[in-house]
């Protein structure tokens, strides 16, 4: 069994993109919005920070008290779309549930939404456009092709459906030919369906809802879940699965970071896109 290092790949990124954002004089900007505390978030925007930090790329946090009213986070969403210097704006997810969230996020310009979760973004990506793809999906796919591993013809089984992570890696997996199956709260026997295939990805937030039991010998598994219990974090799937599957993404040190990284490349792809500019290593000089 070997392990889908994450952490490792997504620092080679970082440096990547550092390199290649050298090459610029103006820096990208990220701006972060959030509402309210919430201990997880404040570690995940802290760790977006630090990422942009690292590569060079400037970062903007503005944090709501959770009494702020709906009209003002709007009215700055609007600000910072117009404001020509910022190249990525994303709320932070949770926010307390008398916010209309669909609303906040369909305010963000859709060429600034480096989430990709505006209704845009994603009718784009549902219709096979160009679009910008969700991180953590995005993060998937570079760390299975990073290990040669082909979603071809094979069998993905999805557990959640979200609009997050789930629903935009189905796309992504079945525009790379495979046959997808998604599994959810309500799905019944779901061991019937994980134990069917060859890449099994578990996005949840249920620890250790997998075992090695549902599982078929010599799958790939990726755990997207997180789960926080007296100070410790827990995947989604048990680590006895070890004994069963080819390949395994650890929680934390795969998903995560991975994550992270594709923000910071949605960022700078979206302000190379937005400032016309064309990188180099898109050119296909082969013809
Ligand atoms: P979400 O919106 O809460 O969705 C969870 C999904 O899991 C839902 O579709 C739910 O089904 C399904 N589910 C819950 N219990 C289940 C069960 N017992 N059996 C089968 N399905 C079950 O979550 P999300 O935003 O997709 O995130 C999922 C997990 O990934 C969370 O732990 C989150 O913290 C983590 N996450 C990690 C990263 C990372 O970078 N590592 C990024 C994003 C999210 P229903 O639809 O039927 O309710």
């Amino acid at each position: 069994m070997e392990l889908l290092d994450g952490k490792g790949l997504s620092a080679k990124i970082k440096d990547e993109i550092k390199n290649e954002m050298d090459a610029y004089i103006q820096t990208p900007i990220l701006a972060v919005i959030s509402i309210g505390k919430n201990d997880a978030s404040e570690i995940y925007v802290k760790n977006k920070k630090n990422a942009c930090e690292y590569i060079g790329m400037s970062f903007i946090h503005v944090n709501y008290q959770d009494d702020v009213s709906e009209d003002k986070v709007i009215k700055r969403i609007k600000e910072l779309n117009k404001d020509k210097s910022i190249n990525g704006i994303i709320l932070q997810l949770p926010i307390p549930d008398y916010y209309n969230v669909e609303k906040i996020i369909n305010t963000i310009d859709p060429t600034k939404d480096v989430d990709g979760l505006t209704n845009i973004s994603q009718g784009k990506l549902f219709n096979n456009y160009d679009a910008i793809v969700p991180c953590t999906p995005k993060g998937i796919i570079t760390l299975l092709e990073s290990y040669k591993i082909s979603l071809a013809s094979k069998h993905v089984v999805i557990v959640g459906r979200s609009n997050l992570v789930s629903k935009p890696l189905m796309i992504e997996c079945l525009k790379r030919d495979a046959t997808v199956t998604m599994c959810h709260s309500k799905t019944k026997n779901l061991s019937e369906y994980t134990k069917t295939a060859d890449i099994l990805v578990v996005a949840t937030g249920r620890k250790y809802l997998i075992d090695k039991t549902m599982v078929k010998k010599d799958a790939v598994i990726v755990d997207v879940g997180i789960s926080r219990e007296d100070n410790k974090i827990y995947g989604d799937v048990n680590p006895n699965v070890k004994d069963v599957c080819s390949y395994l993404s650890p929680v934390p040190g795969g998903v995560g970071p991975m994550t992270v990284a594709m923000l910071l490349k949605n960022t700078f792809e979206a302000y190379k896109k937005q400032n016309g500019i064309v990188s180099i290593s898109s050119l296909n000089f082969d013809k």
